[in-house]
């Protein structure tokens, strides 16, 4: 096994302790004096259905607008008091985001600034990235030609930016920033949307801080997906309590629209492997330490490889990814 798969197991079981702590063992469920219930945070709707029940919580899905989202919610007072292991943050720092994780984002990240910079006409744009984690995509940004500054609440990461990096990321929230109307040219948010309380008051602040057809990018999840319907709780991204919710192209594009985005385009990127670890886990590569000979081994990456790429193309032909990247343009 490889060992960054090692260094996932071990942190997705610290993880499981972390939340463990707020559970009933009799009930299986989280206890009530940590959550409380809400209203759908996109349309502000009583009206749900419940979809999966995972690790203590459940997921709802809202019967007007179709976001999945974690109802009851756990209170800010549990997540600060409970929910809130410095080891474990610690751990998925320094074992698996500077090691791994940055590492494996390059090429996208790179593939990504250089289209957003192709999208824009200013010589030189300004960017704001939302949860800036330690900084990769700012860096990469930087190097085509963006001013880029970020927004990151994890202490962990801004202390090692101040000391390593150079680059501007402030510890506070989008709202508190108080940007003046029309200062960016774009706003990033990676892998942020999903682990937003109100995800709706931040697009639209971001609409309000953008220039005229200044653009926002993000990617997140989507649980309109074949995989999901496959796997229902056992889906990967649904991990509460972290990701509070979970959207489709519609919800997105409704919601983006409310903002006064146009021109919305999603594409959807389907992970072979989350199906593959349930099913064909003979499908998946080997590692450096299975001892399997050099010619299957490069059979089987060969096979691999043919079968994420082959598969994404199909579920971005039937619109049904995991996960999705989203770029509109403020009208
Ligand atoms: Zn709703």
């Amino acid at each position: 096994m490889h060992i960054s798969t090692l260094r996932w197991e071990e942190f997705y079981g610290l993880l499981a302790q972390q939340s463990n702590r707020l559970i009933d063992p009799s009930t299986g469920k989280v206890l009530e004096q940590w959550v409380h219930t809400i209203a759908c945070p996109i349309c502000g709707s009583a009206d749900y259905t419940l979809r999966v029940f995972r690790s203590g919580f459940q997921y709802v899905t809202c019967n007007r607008c179709a976001l999945v989202y974690i109802n009851p919610q756990l209170t800010q007072e549990a997540i600060t008091t409970v929910y809130n292991d410095e080891a474990v943050r610690k751990f998925f720092f320094e074992q698996l985001l500077l090691p791994f994780v940055e590492r494996d984002q390059q090429p996208e990240f790179h593939a990504r600034a250089r289209e957003l910079r192709s999208m824009v006409s200013t010589s030189q744009p300004r960017l704001l990235d939302i949860g800036s984690a330690a900084g990769n995509f700012l860096l990469i940004a930087q190097q085509h030609g963006f001013i880029g500054e970020g927004l990151e609440l994890n202490e962990l990461y801004l202390d090692f930016i101040n000391k390593n990096r150079k680059l501007t990321v402030y510890n506070k929230l989008l709202e508190d920033m108080k940007y003046p109307n029309a200062t960016f040219d774009v706003v990033t948010l990676w892998d942020v949307l999903e682990h937003l309380p109100q995800p709706c008051q931040t697009v639209a602040e971001i609409s309000r801080i953008l220039r005229p057809q200044g653009l926002i990018a993000l990617t997140t999840i989507n649980h309109r997906c074949f995989n999901e319907k496959i796997l229902k709780e056992r889906w990967r991204y649904y991990t509460p309590p972290d990701h509070l919710c979970s959207f489709t192209p519609g919800v997105l594009k409704n919601l983006l629209n409310q903002c006064g985005f146009t021109n919305v385009t999603i594409r959807h990127h389907y992970m072979f492997e989350v199906l593959a670890e349930h099913y064909f886990r003979f499908a998946l590569p080997p590692s450096e330490r299975d001892s399997v000979n050099l010619f299957i081994k490069k059979a089987k990456k060969i096979l691999y490889l043919l079968l994420t790429r082959g598969s994404e193309a199909i579920m971005n032909t039937l619109r049904s990814g995991d996960l999705l990247t989203v770029y509109a343009r403020k009208d």
